[in-house]
């Protein structure tokens, strides 16, 4: 009946303002954009992308006695909702940085120092970016640059009553505390005198504020309940802004971090990402320096392990070793410290690999809040053990800060601003009380970062005391974990165990957007495998210097653009235009070391060619192509005439067998001509026989037929197709390059070809043109059957030019069965092939590595690629997801040239005994060749036992000392693998991924190893 809430949210807003005594403007401000000089006049404004201006003026700073506060207020331009991609500046003091100015940090408290004097001041101000989608100037207005007097009452009752009325408004109408709180404050504002006599309202407002604080602190607060209160501020490598702004963003947060430190020492910051440290190293030395004294102090912390906060779907089992490496090596280095866990926040999706990655990085906890964008199911538990593929098990933790104003909903929120209703919500959401009341909120604006506020840390205090509301203690992430870890391994009552990958039901697009930066991930990934194999053999047999510093620079490269929102293609145009730039510089380091890896071991010779198996299987009858003008054959080490065909520039040659991580040569042999061969296929009308299978197509080049000759059964569902391409409309409900949503499968386009010719067919493969034109698009696919490989190639040309279209290929197959595998990081993973329930229709579309596998007992079709990821096996039809779309953000979002292989492996058992993984890695890493002849450069004299134990990485140790081996199990079973290597050593053991040795010394010549399914070894060799 009194309006008790409204009247007092009237008057607290009111005091806002009334904290600032004696405000002035700051006189003399010179404003220049490009050099020259603009008007700078409070209510006008300034305009441009991507644009800087600097304000200066020289600043006569009041002193009012080392108890006051002098404080600058500054309203410039406007950030944007907490993503920060609009308007920020950065405020020096006499040349140094100070603090960050923007939306969300108007305030500058200046230090008492300079109280008295002169002051030289600086603000560069950045007008930022659109957001994504069309570019377009942005618009700022100066609505005001002033300074004054804080009224320490005033501010003290300003965020004392603010938080008590918000605690009231979260808190049962019925409970003691909601009245206690609510007369306290009606009791004190009652004593606020509105006279125009200064000296008497402000004196008033001190006994009120006397009051409220009186009151409050008799109030009785009691709850076992305490949130761990994380300062943070979730900075995006690149996402709606490029590299070069985000390297301003970290100075300008982390000047921010520093500048509130200086007034609030129980404020404590978390950030990971060693590649934010490494930029703030090279850009702002003295800025590095006071963040080191922070770190020292341990009020600053670093850890979260990753070098960037990665994506987890597309990088390999390797890379994701690499982020945690080369961050957790970064964080030794720089500050001396260890990592304790992975912070992955904002990130699509956790690979079921992560587990052990983490235990064996020394790593025992994972925490997110992504998992809560789940389209369909919520997750069981917010703290639970997480087992991987392997078996290992860590501890994983959700956090669950509700956004402010979504109440019912299970999304949480990295970036909270510190408000009773979030601090309340995130106990409220949290589904393991029974286990735990301690409660993890990383508190602070971002995305764009800019972080934590002088309101939040004025919020904390006050929250802490209300009754009614948690405990809010400030802490860091590592002590959080301890306690945590503690609590579950002493838990009474149940902790729940899952055992599986941690799928996103969301932003499904990420594996298919922005197609040219996953197909410069994956060659890069493969590139630095094999570089760092061929430097390692320089290294062995001609004792040249191993490239570290080359290595490790195209390394960063590969791991920054793995940044969560680069590698997903959701990133705005610059973004890719910044990440070709970068790929091109990666692959001219990998040409480099790649030529000085062969020159310093190879023979040249006109005459001979050497060829490269970097894989640690055996490779038999592949085809590699030989550039020469010259008209001749081919010959073994025996002399024994190898198969070869005559093509445009060179030939085609059959490499009959190669060992594992070896080399081979053998000699060209001028001659007058190139003798005649004999075609290993026969070509009919709409159709095509080879050696293992009788293929037939319609006149739309749908395959109808697949025949496998062999084991003598038909491959292509009845009444089906094999790869039929066809065009989704793509047109998510939110988050256009992250999103497929379920209903694309609603509104489909069969292509129809509109000519198919052979190309070829001779003793070494058939080539089977397909060519299809639609909207403003073209495809061109050759399907490539070979007569001594039972792989099928779709080797793709696509000019693609569709809006919100999504292009697949689909495979319907005579297949009976409800689950097919997967390849994913270190290992595979099997998914249903139903909707049966909400979990399987979630995964309507999935991520995979290089192969999707689907068998019955005892047969299977494997389907391959050499750069996409996005797939789906829905009852007996297989499709790869192979370009989308997206306007948002990036409008021209992969408009252009495109060029990859997918094939098709039918088989008989299942992916184990068909070798899948194999043929991938094969289709994947074709065959080096080499021109002059190598001798005596194998890595090893055997490796004995099964070939499908995968070697993953040979390369120097960090340390610089010897040489470490990563090798792993890839089939689900127990194995024994036994390595002679073929260079000396005198020692070797096993280390865990950061390389510290864990094993006992070994001093055998032949190194014998066992896995258990899906383990990963790392040996160090010296
Ligand atoms: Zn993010």
């Amino acid at each position: 009946m009194f309006f008790t809430i409204r009247k007092l949210e009237a008057r607290i807003n009111e005091l806002e303002e009334y904290r600032y005594i004696n405000r002035k403007p700051i006189n003399g401000i010179v404003a220049k954009q490009d050099g020259m000089e603009i008007p700078f006049t409070i209510g006008s404004y300034w305009q441009g992308r991507d644009a800087y201006l600097t304000l200066t003026t020289d600043f006569d700073v009041p002193n009012y006695g080392v108890d006051s506060q002098v404080v600058l207020l500054f309203d410039l331009g406007t950030t944007g909702s907490g993503f920060n991609s609009g308007f920020e500046s950065m405020l020096k003091i006499n040349g140094n940085l100070y603090q960050g100015v923007d939306s969300n940090h108007k305030e500058v408290f200046l230090d008492k120092e300079m109280y008295g004097t002169q002051i030289k001041l600086e603000l560069v101000l950045w007008s930022g970016l659109e957001g994504g989608g069309q570019p377009r100037e942005m618009r700022h207005f100066f609505n005001y640059a002033d300074y004054a007097v804080l009224s320490p009452d005033t501010d003290d009752l300003y965020y004392t009553s603010k938080n008590m009325l918000e605690a009231v408004k979260v808190i049962d109408e019925n409970s003691e505390e909601y009245n206690v709180i609510l007369s306290a404050l009606d009791a004190a504002f009652m004593l606020i005198e509105y006279t125009t006599n200064e000296v008497e309202f402000y004196a008033s407002i001190k006994k009120a504020n006397d009051k409220l604080q009186a009151l409050l602190n008799a109030m009785h607060k009691k709850t076992d309940v305490t949130i761990t209160a994380v300062g943070h501020t979730h900075i995006d490598v690149a996402w709606l802004w490029r590299l070069r702004h985000t390297r301003e963003k970290v100075a300008r947060s982390f000047s921010t971090v520093l500048s509130l430190m200086r007034h609030y020492p129980e404020y404590i910051f978390q950030q990971a990402q060693p590649q934010l440290y490494d930029y703030i190293k090279q850009d702002h030395p003295e800025l590095y320096g006071q963040i080191k004294k922070k770190i020292d102090e341990g009020v600053w912390e670093v850890d979260g392990a990753m070098w960037v906060e990665a994506d987890c779907n597309i990088p390999s089992g390797e890379s994701l070793i690499r982020q945690i490496l080369y961050g957790a090596k970064f964080i030794k280095d720089e500050f001396g410290k260890d990592v304790h866990y992975l912070w992955l926040p904002d990130v699509f999706g956790y690979s079921w690999a992560l587990p052990q990655i983490l235990k064996k990085c020394g790593i025992s906890a994972f925490a997110t809040t992504k998992i809560s964008w789940n389209q369909y199911n919520r997750m069981p538990h917010d703290t639970f053990i997480w087992r991987g593929i392997d078996g290992s098990e860590i501890l994983a933790h959700f956090i669950t800060t509700p956004y402010p104003g979504r109440k019912g909903s299970w999304g949480a929120n990295y970036n909270d601003e510190m408000l009773a209703e979030t601090i309340k919500g995130a106990y409220t959401n949290y589904r393991d009380k029974q286990i735990n009341s301690d409660i993890l909120v990383p508190y602070g604006y971002g995305d764009g970062g800019g972080g934590v506020t002088r309101d939040m840390l004025e919020n904390r205090r006050r929250l802490h005391k209300i009754p009614g509301m948690p405990n809010i203690k400030t802490g860091n992430v590592r002590d959080y974990f301890k306690r945590l870890i503690k609590r579950v391994e002493n838990a009474e009552n149940y902790v729940h165990t899952w055992d599986g990958e941690l799928y996103l039901e969301y932003h499904r697009g990420t594996y298919t957007s922005q197609a040219f930066v996953k197909k410069a991930n994956r060659r890069l990934e493969e590139s630095l495998r094999e570089v760092e194999i061929l430097n390692i053999a320089g290294f062995l047999f001609n004792r040249k210097p191993y490239p570290t510093e080359d290595i490790r620079k195209a390394y960063e490269i590969l791991l920054r653009n793995q940044f969560h929102d680069i590698i997903p293609g959701s990133s705005i145009t610059e973004v890719y235009e910044d990440a070709r730039e970068e790929y091109a510089e990666a692959f001219a380091i990998i040409q480099k070391l790649e030529k000085q890896a062969i020159d310093n071991i190879i023979i040249k010779n006109n005459n001979s060619y050497s060829i490269f198996n970097s894989a640690n299987f055996t490779r038999k009858n592949e085809i590699v192509f030989v550039k020469t003008d010259e008209v001749g054959c081919f010959a073994d080490k025996d002399g024994r005439n190898m198969v070869a065909e005559k093509v445009d520039g060179g030939y085609l040659v059959e490499i009959p067998e190669i060992k594992p991580l070896n080399f081979i040569s053998f000699a060209f042999i001028k001659t007058v001509s190139f003798a005649e061969t004999k075609s290993a296929f026969n070509v009919f009308e709409n159709g095509i026989e080879t050696p293992f299978y009788k293929i037939k197509w319609n006149d739309g080049g749908q395959i109808i037929s697949l025949y496998d000759k062999e084991n003598r059964r038909e491959v292509v569902k009845s009444g089906g197709f094999v790869n039929y391409l066809s065009l989704y409309e793509d047109k998510p409900l939110r988050f256009d390059a992250w999103d497929i949503d379920i209903f694309h499968y609603q509104k489909k386009k069969t292509l129809n070809a509109n000519s198919i010719y052979i190309e070829k067919a001779d003793s070494l493969s058939a080539e089977i043109v397909f060519e299809y034109n639609f909207g403003t698009s073209k495809i061109i696919q050759k399907m490539v059957c070979y007569a001594e490989n039972r792989r099928i190639d779709f080797v793709t040309y696509v000019n693609w030019n569709e809006r919100n279209q999504l292009l697949k290929s689909c495979f319907d197959v005579n297949i009976r069965e409800t689950q097919a595998i997967y390849d994913i990081q270190c290992g595979n993973v099997a998914r249903n092939t139903h909707w049966n329930t909400s979990w399987d229709y979630a995964k309507f579309e999935t991520v995979a590595h290089r192969w999707v596998d689907f068998s019955q007992r005892d047969y299977g079709v494997a389907l391959l690629n050499n750069c996409k990821y996005g797939h789906s096996v829905l009852n007996q039809t297989m499709t790869i997801s192979l370009l989308k779309g997206a306007v948002y953000p990036d409008i021209s979002a992969d408009i252009g040239e495109h060029e990859f292989t997918y094939s098709i492996l039918p088989h008989a058992g299942d992916f184990v005994g068909a070798n899948v993984p194999q043929a991938a890695h094969s289709l994947n890493q074709p065959l080096k060749v080499l021109s002059g002849q190598i001798n005596n450069c194998s890595l090893f004299k055997s490796i004995c036992g099964d070939e499908s134990v995968v070697i993953d990485a040979i390369k120097q140790a960090e340390s610089g000392e010897g040489i470490i081996i990563r090798l792993r199990e890839n089939t689900g079973s127990n194995k024994a693998i036994s390595l002679q290597p073929a260079f000396n050593f005198i020692t070797w053991q096993e280390t865990d991924l950061l390389e510290r040795v864990i094993g006992e010394s070994n001093h055998e010549k032949i190194i014998e190893i066992n896995l258990t399914p899906y383990e990963i070894k790392t040996l160090l060799i010296k």
